[in-house]
Parts: structure tokens; C-alpha cells; sequence
């Protein structure tokens, strides 16, 4: 009898935009990450209510069939995902490790506005604590000034990834102002309730694994959280030498609308980086 945890890794597009090669470059990653004998599952990420679209949903359905990647586990269509995959439907999960951080003295409660917080400086005094975490309008946070840096794997070179989690998230936000998690928590709830062991994400997230990794910590799941091999991968870039996620806000339409869209470089981009040429 074989006591090896069934591997299976994900995807986990965001329904507030069109998806972009680079999101169907992360998704090649992890189908490829997930092997043959793997699951891989396909978790929708809708906690953002207010920027999530009907289409854009639509639009993650159609691009992964068009790419032709087969997930085993997950919504089969919109409709499927509306009934039984929604986040909303794990809400109970996110707010019970809501209930257990909140305890943690690097939690603190913070009403600053964006802007109040340009600066890296908090306007209300909140870092005393003495704002009430239950108080109307207030984001809850976990204070980075004390933590120290966390290292992660560098599945495609040697030097590891060193994150200064203050430098790179500063006071990152479990609770938004709404009362709704936010997206570290439901990311790391979710990977831990599906059973999720491979995650292969763009070096743009290393601040969220590191970030999770410390959730982990505080909630005493870190032994679970540490056994899903991360692999954190260069982004691709669009001919310019762009960021594509960055562009991608500014797509007005799916790639498959996109006579220029080419699925070829994107496959050579991955067979590459797999083979270790980057
Ligand atoms: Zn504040």
C-alpha cells in the first residue's frame, strides 16, 4: 500500500479580466507540473466581488478548452461553477481562520485609506492596537516590521528567493475593509482544503507565498503549507519586454478574439523553461 499523497497541483484564474498569455503560460506550467498521473484542479478565485464578470468567467472556460489543458477536478462550465464552486461556498472556512488569527498580536486593526498609506505610515495610530478589530470600516493586518525574511525554493536557479515580507507587502491585509477575507487567506484556506501539493506561480507572487507561509505559521498548519512544492516561475514577456499582466487590465478582449494570439511560442516558452534553458 502506497502511503504517497496523490499529486495534484492547480490553476487559479481570477474571473476580473481577460485572461493573458502569461495566464496560459502559468496554466501549461501547471498541467505540466501536475503530470500524467496527477489531478489538477481548477479553482476559480472569485472573492472579488466587485470586479468579478460574467464574461470573464466565460472567458477562462473557452481559453482553457481552446489551449486544450484537462483538469480533473473543479467546475466543468459557469453554471457549475456558480452552483457548487464559488468561493462563497467556502466563506464559513475563511472566516473560522479569520477567528484564529485575530487573537495573534501581529494582528491589528486599520481604518488608513490607500493614500493615507503611501507613505508606509499609519495615520490612526493603529500599530498601537488599540482600534477594536471589531470596528465598522477597519482592514485587519498583520504587522511585517518584526517578521523575519523568508526563504523559498528557486526551482530554475540556485540562489534562493529571499522575501522581505515589509518590503514587499508591508502590513499585508487578511480582512478587508468589507468584512470579506482577503485574497492570501481564501488562497491559502483553499489550497489546504482541496489537498492541493504542486503550485507553480509567477516570481509577481513570491510576496503571497511568503505572505501565506506565514498565515500558515500563525494558524499552526505550516507542516501542511510546507509540503506543497512551490515552484515560482519568470513571467512571460511580451515582445516589448512588458509584463503581460500588467497589459492585460487594459485588454478589452479575449485572446481568442486576438487573431495575433499563437499558442506556439507559448508552449516553446514552456518546454524551455522545463528543460532548464529558461
Ligand atoms: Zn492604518
Amino acid at each position: 500500500m502506497s502511503t504517497t499523497k496523490q499529486r495534484l497541483a492547480r490553476i487559479a484564474p481570477t474571473p476580473s479580466g481577460y485572461l493573458h498569455e502569461g495566464n496560459v503560460a502559468n496554466f501549461l506550467l501547471n498541467a505540466r507540473l501536475a503530470g500524467e498521473e496527477g489531478g489538477l484542479l481548477l479553482r476559480i478565485d472569485d472573492m472579488d466581488r466587485s470586479r468579478f464578470r460574467e464574461v470573464y468567467l466565460e472567458d477562462i472556460f473557452r481559453v482553457l478548452d481552446h489551449v486544450g489543458i484537462h483538469w480533473t477536478q473543479g467546475p466543468r462550465n459557469p453554471e457549475d461553477f456558480h452552483a457548487h464552486w464559488s468561493q462563497r461556498f467556502r466563506m464559513a472556512e475563511y472566516h473560522s481562520a479569520l477567528a484564529e488569527l485575530r487573537h495573534h498580536p501581529l494582528v491589528f486593526a486599520c481604518p488608513c485609506s490607500r493614500r493615507e498609506l503611501q507613505h508606509g505610515e499609519h495615520a490612526h495610530h493603529c500599530l498601537s492596537g488599540k482600534i477594536p478589530l471589531e470596528s465598522e470600516g477597519v482592514a485587519w493586518r498583520i504587522n511585517t516590521r518584526a517578521l523575519p525574511p523568508q526563504t523559498l525554493p528557486n526551482r530554475f536557479g540556485e540562489t534562493p528567493f529571499v522575501i522581505d515580507l515589509h518590503q514587499e507587502a508591508a502590513d499585508f491585509v487578511i480582512r478587508k475593509k468589507d468584512g470579506r477575507p482577503s485574497y492570501q487567506v481564501g488562497s491559502l484556506v483553499d489550497d489546504l482544503h482541496f489537498g492541493v501539493t504542486h503550485v507553480a506561480r509567477g516570481e509577481d507572487l513570491l510576496p503571497s507565498t511568503a505572505a501565506q507561509s506565514v498565515l500558515a505559521e500563525l494558524l499552526g498548519v505550516s507542516t501542511a503549507f510546507s509540503q506543497i512544492y512551490f515552484v515560482h516561475h519568470p513571467l512571460l514577456r511580451g515582445a516589448d519586454g512588458e509584463k503581460l499582466s500588467k497589459s492585460a487590465g487594459a485588454r478589452g478582449e479575449s485572446l481568442l478574439e486576438d487573431a495575433g494570439f499563437d499558442l506556439g511560442p507559448i508552449q516553446h516558452w514552456v518546454d524551455r523553461l522545463i528543460e532548464g534553458k529558461g
